[in-house]
C-alpha cells in the first residue's frame, strides 16, 4: 500500500470528488479550493514532482496537458482557466506527487504574480 495521498486518491482507496479518470490519468477537486472551480489533474503513475520528471514520462505528461481544456470546459470554465504545478520547497509544494491545478470561475482571477 503506498503511503502517497494522492496514489491512494487515484486507486479509490481513499475518497475524492471525482472529475475524470482513464488508465493513465485522475482528476479530482481540491478539498481547500481557492477559486469558485478548483481541482487537480495528477498522472497515475507516481511522480513526485517536475524535479523528478525526465523524458520517460514525455508521454502521460503530453497526454495530462493535452487533456485539461476538455477537462476545465466540463467543469464550466468556458471562457479560460488558470494552471499551476508547484514544484519542490521553493515552488511551496505540499504534496509530493505531481499534479497539475485547474482554476477558474465566471470572473477573471486575480494576477499570478501581483505586482508590489
Ligand atoms: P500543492 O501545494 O501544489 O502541493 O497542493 C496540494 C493541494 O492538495 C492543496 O491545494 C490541498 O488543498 C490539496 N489536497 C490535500 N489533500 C487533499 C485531499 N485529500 N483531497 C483533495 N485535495 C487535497
Ligand atoms: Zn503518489
Amino acid at each position: 500500500m503506498s503511503d502517497c495521498i494522492f496514489c491512494r486518491i487515484a486507486s479509490g482507496e481513499i475518497p475524492s470528488k471525482k472529475v475524470y479518470e482513464d488508465e493513465d490519468i485522475f482528476a479530482f477537486h481540491d478539498i481547500n479550493p481557492q477559486a469558485p472551480v478548483h481541482f487537480m489533474v495528477i498522472p497515475k503513475q507516481h511522480i513526485a514532482s517536475l524535479n523528478e520528471a525526465d523524458m520517460s514520462h514525455q508521454a502521460v505528461l503530453g497526454k495530462l496537458m493535452a487533456k485539461l481544456g476538455e477537462l476545465a470546459r466540463s467543469q464550466g470554465l468556458t471562457d479560460g482557466f488558470r494552471t499551476i504545478i508547484n514544484t519542490g520547497r521553493v515552488g511551496r509544494q505540499e504534496v509530493y506527487h505531481l499534479h497539475i491545478h485547474i482554476l477558474g470561475g465566471p470572473e477573471p482571477l486575480g494576477r499570478m504574480m501581483p505586482r508590489e
